[in-house]
């Protein structure tokens, strides 16, 4: 029998660090519950997995919190307070609090005191200052060292970001995130030519980044690649999941500036990337600041598509360069523009890229691993 667990997580919409703990959750769907803040698909595609849901809705000033906010005032204490309030009798009735985000760490950290049970923290970012403010980096280790039993982070980079900024060592475990192959070997000939229709493509190349629209996620990269491709479409999929709405609107006027327009695609938020990925020609990572792990990646290289993304942070454990996919340094447009060249005018490397992509991420990043890893520490700190 599988140990009780009260899995946390402060967001509705369906950003990477969701995806990734479905198929986690599913596995402990008889004995578990999942509590999100906030209302959304997540909510839909956990309920799909017949996993149980519940979901308290409030904490206004937590969720406008953002990664850069450098004092986010008193009105976030009280909603911690209340929010963690409301969760601890539904926290006695579990083993465990496993927390999927930083807000939600922190909110089981005080449900955790509260109801005496235990917190697993799931850290899915790089606690570094390109990313977040140094207020929320010492809170975040504080709450690690004396509250979290155990913290399992989504790269060996994340790791190392947590510990060099004061996190305990021993606590940290790896699980890298596993996905599952199924979905892109299902997509058919008559789906891809659907897609690239629906695209306006026809035979032309196409190449696509994936991935919600954040200014760090780089797009503007890409669009300023794209003026030395000429023949080439580029598809953007994602949406602001997270309060980036101003960066999504300039992308689409930096389009419109540097002539590309006519040549790119905003497909907003996808629910159907396997058949995306298989429809374009060559997939780009284009993150301007080290990204914690990169399913995107892993997710071209299932879709047996040659990858091509910047360097740092997990993406430099995904890819072995030159192999199963190319790193290029961050935000150099012209680079970019380069790789892409060689992969379309080379189908033969892109091929062989594409498929040697394929074995690295049906080796490493299988949902079987994923699952096993990360209920393997649970199960141990229950016997401890
Ligand atoms: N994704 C999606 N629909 C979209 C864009 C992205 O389902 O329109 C998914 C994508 O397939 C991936 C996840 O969102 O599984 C993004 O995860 P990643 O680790 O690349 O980035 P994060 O959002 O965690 O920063």
């Amino acid at each position: 029998m599988r140990s009780r667990v009260l899995f946390l997580d402060h967001v509705g919409a369906l950003g990477g660090a969701e995806l990734a703990l479905i198929d986690v959750a599913r596995a402990y769907r008889d004995t578990s519950t999942f509590l999100l803040f906030a209302d959304g698909p997540f909510r839909t595609r956990l309920e799909r997995q017949g996993i149980q849901v519940e979901v308290i809705e409030g904490g206004t000033a937590l969720h406008s919190v953002r990664r850069e906010t450098r004092w986010p005032g008193p009105r976030v204490g009280w909603d911690v307070l209340s929010l963690a309030a409301r969760i601890a009798p539904l926290a006695r009735r579990h083993d465990f609090l496993h927390a999927n985000s930083q807000k939600a760490f922190i909110v089981a950290c005080v449900a955790g005191a509260v109801a005496r049970r235990p917190v697993i923290w799931d850290l899915n970012d790089l606690l570094i200052d390109q990313h977040f403010s140094r207020l929320n980096i010492t809170l975040d280790v504080l709450l690690a060292r004396h509250c979290a039993v155990r913290v399992m982070v989504n790269s060996e980079a994340s790791a190392r970001a947590l510990i060099a900024q004061g996190g305990p060592a021993h606590k940290v475990r790896v699980v890298y995130n596993g996905i599952d192959a199924a979905p892109f070997d299902a997509v058919t000939d008559a789906e891809i030519a659907a897609a690239r229709d629906e695209f306006g493509i026809g035979s032309r190349p196409a190449i696509a980044v994936f991935g919600r629209l954040a200014e760090w996620k780089g797009q503007r990269t890409a669009l300023q690649a794209l003026r030395h491709l000429p023949d080439v479409d580029l598809l953007l999929v994602g949406d602001a999941l997270f309060g980036e709405d101003a960066y999504a609107k300039s992308l689409r006027s930096d389009a419109v500036g540097l002539g590309v327009a006519d040549r790119v695609r905003f497909a907003g938020f996808r629910a159907d990337i396997p058949c995306l990925m298989r429809a374009v020609d060559v997939i780009l990572h284009t993150s301007i600041a080290p990204e914690p792990f990169g399913r995107v990646i892993v997710e071209g290289m299932l879709a047996r598509r040659p990858v091509v993304a910047t360097r740092g942070g997990g993406v430099d454990e995904i890819i072995d360069s030159g192999h199963d996919g190319m790193l290029i340094p961050a935000g150099d447009p012209d680079l970019l523009a380069g790789a892409v060249d060689r992969l379309l005018r080379d189908p033969v490397e892109a091929d062989r890229m594409g498929r040697a992509g394929r074995e690295t991420a049906e080796r490493k990043f299988t949902v079987n691993a994923m699952v096993e890893t990360m209920s393997r520490n649970i199960e141990e700190l229950a016997g401890a």
